[in-house]
């Protein structure tokens, strides 16, 4: 987004339904005549420059979010969209749950929603040390500590299993059981399955900005929804397990509790 989209100025905004914004409707319209700048995201919240506004988007369960040029290739549903004064436009459309915000740059250290968000599992400032030092003096679980938002974000259930797997770690393995060898294991997995994934343009049923669907599917995961098949390390068949709300996949013999 910030290379596609750095530099467009806005000329309108179209909003289908004022339900997802958090200020009326007309006073989002200030957008208009602005310069877009940088993108950047945490979890599922993507923040960009409108200098001095910073749209605040957030597809929730699932989305689209698509950059086009033309009519044809627009979304026949959505809930917003920017056409630039270049005559593209940026469309987003989603089923339930998702966000339209605008703040002043000032007011979104105070923004709700995202304020707490910790920090994005794959910023360069998340080193090995400092994994281990968020990890440090926790108590719970290591998978529900991964899930949670505002310790890191942007691992939800389908990318937290693998990483686990390849560090061989129970996902109920109490934080302070844990290795300094099995943390610096995991942060390295953790890397490797988003980088492996984002290199692959996501996961298969998701569409990036052009409406292009990922590559990331099954054949890429190693224990995540293959219950019952072999553990690509042992053969021991991968197990299906309840863990709090969630589900995990692991291979029980290299997983063990
Ligand atoms: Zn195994």
């Amino acid at each position: 987004m910030t290379k596609q989209l750095s530099g467009k100025r806005i000329a309108d905004v179209n909003i289908t339904q004022p339900k997802c914004l958090n200020l009326p409707a007309k006073r989002f319209r200030r957008v208009i005549g602005k310069r877009v700048n940088e993108t950047t995201a945490r979890g599922k919240w993507l923040f960009t420059n409108l200098h001095p506004d910073i749209l605040l988007l957030n597809l929730g369960m699932g989305g689209d979010l698509i950059y086009h040029k033309n009519e044809a290739t627009i979304p026949q549903k959505y809930q917003l969209r920017i056409s630039f004064k270049d005559e593209s436009a940026l469309t987003a459309s989603f089923f339930w749950f998702g966000y339209i915000h605008l703040v002043s740059e000032k007011e979104l250290p105070k923004h709700k929603m995202t304020y707490d968000l910790g920090i994005s599992a794959l910023d360069k400032e998340l080193t090995p040390e400092m994994f281990a030092s968020l990890l440090s003096g926790r108590r719970g679980a290591i998978k529900s500590f991964l899930l949670d938002q505002s310790n890191i974000s942007g691992i939800g259930n389908v990318y937290v299993q693998d990483p686990l797997f390849k560090a061989k770690i129970h996902p109920l393995r109490l934080i302070p059981t844990l290795t300094p060898r099995e943390i610096q294991d995991l942060h390295t997995s953790i890397r490797e399955v988003l980088n492996r994934s984002l290199k692959l343009g996501g996961l298969r049923y998701e569409r990036n900005l052009y409406g292009r669907n990922g590559n990331y599917g099954p054949e890429n995961f190693l224990v995540a929804y293959k219950t019952g098949k072999p553990c690509p390390a042992c053969k021991t068949r991968i197990a299906k397990i309840k863990t709090g709300s969630t589900a995990s996949y692991i291979c029980p013999s290299c997983q063990k509790l």
